[in-house]
């Protein structure tokens, strides 16, 4: 009987062309090998190319002694799963981003969930970003607080909402990610710290999951590039992405550190991190403070990338190294990506209900181990396409 629905809701899905299957995938550097088929990996996250690095791997092995060897922390932070590798992780953290406290999380989705709700009333209110994650909307959705979403960037939007705001809420918290993931287009951080000294009451949360390890002299993300990690009171990463690893981090004060371990669900009632993760994670963000290298690289693949593509009927400019080539029409996204696909380039289509109706297109991912020459050969592809 129940089964007969979800088949039918699955059908559903399928007739709008939007059905989605698990695959069994291989990574090796910049190449991926989906069902035999080797491409140039265009859709990964690893945008330092860490994840993938052998030689990091075994320098990180051999560092090991057998008394690091903890593969489950086998309970929950607060009870016996709190390790000296968290401490160290933390302390590292606070360390390199010059802040009192930070506070690590099992993942960005664990901390976006978490967060929100603990640090809000029914007397909030939350204005985010119309183009925020999924993991955000879900913690808004936890949270007793009240929520506007404003028009992606639009600050005047946003300013006029806070002026309506005020006097009416303990506090207003205004929601962003720095890079956002499938714009590749960035906040203008400066511009919302702005209206936290202008305005009462106004907190500021951002998520820079894109950014950490990819923008600023330490790879410490955007607000290190806008220079404004000291006005950010919830300032969050994640350790997937370009660190390579999994996990996620909130840099804060002393004060909301100890709140959010005494009230956050998604921190307190979940097994700790393994701690031979985070020491992984340890290893790679210390590596990746000194990857200029890699990041000066990324940057000038993607800068030639967006000045090459040809132009888009539908406006949206990156400014990073995800960069959107807008299609249109889901089917148009689809069949452009298997073209794409079959000239040795992985990349995925992204449709609705992920990004706007309207606006379905190949998200181009890039990461420090892809090559010049394969950027070349991949604008190449895209200006002879059959389809446009
Ligand atoms: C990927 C992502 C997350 C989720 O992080 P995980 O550690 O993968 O759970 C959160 N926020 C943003 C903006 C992301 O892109």
């Amino acid at each position: 009987m129940e089964n007969r629905y979800f088949e039918d809701k699955l059908n559903e899905i399928k007739k709008l062309g939007n059905l989605r299957a698990l695959q069994c995938l291989y990574n090796n550097g910049s190449r991926i090998i989906v069902e035999n088929n080797e491409y140039i990996n265009l859709a990964s996250n690893d945008y330092l190319g860490i994840a993938t690095d052998r030689e990091l791997c075994s320098e990180f092995l051999e560092s090991l002694k057998q008394e690091d060897f903890h593969f489950s922390a086998s309970s929950s932070r607060l009870q016996t799963g709190n390790y000296e590798a968290h401490i160290a992780l933390e302390n590292r953290l606070s360390e390199l981003f010059h802040t009192e406290a930070a506070l690590v999380f099992n993942s960005g989705y664990h901390a976006n969930t978490g967060i929100l709700p603990a640090v809000t009333t029914n007397r909030s209110l939350i204005l985010a970003d119309k183009l925020v994650h999924a993991s955000i909307i879900d913690g808004i959705r936890l949270s007793a607080a009240k929520c506007i979403r404003f028009k992606h960037n639009d600050y005047q939007q946003l300013e006029r909402l806070i002026q309506q705001a005020e006097n009416k809420y303990d506090r207003i918290i205004i929601v962003t990610e720095s890079i956002f993931s499938m714009d590749g287009d960035e906040a203008d951080l400066q511009t919302l710290v702005k209206f936290k000294q202008q305005y009462p009451g106004i907190m500021l949360y951002v998520d820079e999951a894109h950014a950490i390890g990819v923008r600023g002299m330490h790879g410490l993300g955007c607000c290190e590039e806008q220079n404004v990690i000291e006005h950010i009171d919830f300032l969050i990463g994640t350790f997937g992405k370009a660190l390579g690893s999994c996990g996620a981090y909130l840099v804060c004060n002393k004060i909301v550190r100890e709140y959010l371990v005494n009230t956050m669900r998604t921190f307190i009632f979940t097994t700790a991190l393994p701690p031979i993760n985070l020491k992984w994670t340890l290893f790679t963000l210390n590596k990746a403070v000194m990857m200029n290298d890699r990041r000066s690289h990324l940057k000038r693949i993607s800068d030639l990338l967006r000045e090459e593509l040809p132009p888009q009927k539908i406006n949206i400019q990156s400014n990073s190294h995800i960069v959107p080539y807008v299609t249109g029409s889901s089917s148009a996204a689809y069949d452009v990506a298997k073209e794409i696909q079959k000239q040795g380039f992985y990349v995925l289509p992204v449709r609705p209900p992920t990004v706007p109706e309207g606006t379905a297109r190949i998200r181009i991912s890039l990461t420090a181990n892809c090559s010049v020459e394969d950027i070349l050969k991949l604008i190449n592809c895209i200006k002879t396409l059959s389809i446009q």
